[in-house]
């Protein structure tokens, strides 16, 4: 079995097309002997977002906290989703996160560990941006 703290995992800077200020934790992955489904934490600071995207897998989605918009792009709306809401995106249902101003949510992603990027597709061109890191907390520091 694996047990650890979030804070014991490096927050990585979401690299995709489009995202903005995002940063994501693998806080169960495949090196951990997971081969059905892994578990990351995305932390979307304020004026952030994923792009809209769509791809061949689905996501199940748990708000730990904040708030932010979940964007459906072939519903031409956002819906605003919060803690304790649980999300289901169906395989190929284009999707998007975006947090404003004031905004800043963190949430669970479930998604299978066999997610073939051929099949991943962005609905935007624009490069990633991200200007701070969150904290993060190594074993070693820890007491
Ligand atoms: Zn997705």
């Amino acid at each position: 079995m694996k047990r650890v703290h979030r804070t014991e995992v490096k927050a990585e800077i979401v690299r995709e097309p489009g995202a903005k200020e995002t940063t994501h934790r693998k806080l169960i992955d495949t090196p951990d002997g997971a081969d059905r489904f892994v578990l990351t934490e995305f932390e979307v600071a304020p004026n952030g977002s994923t792009p809209p995207h769509h791809h061949d897998w689905e996501h199940e989605i748990y708000v730990l906290d904040g708030s932010m918009g979940l964007v459906l792009p072939d519903q031409g709306r956002t819906e605003q989703v919060g803690p304790g809401e649980a999300i289901f995106i169906p395989r190929d249902e284009p999707h998007g996160f975006v947090t404003g101003p004031d905004q800043t949510c963190r949430f669970l992603v479930v998604a299978p560990c066999e997610r073939p990027p051929v099949r991943n597709v962005f609905l935007s061109e624009d490069p990633y941006e991200y200007t701070q890191m969150p904290e993060y907390t190594s074993l070693l520091e820890r007491k």
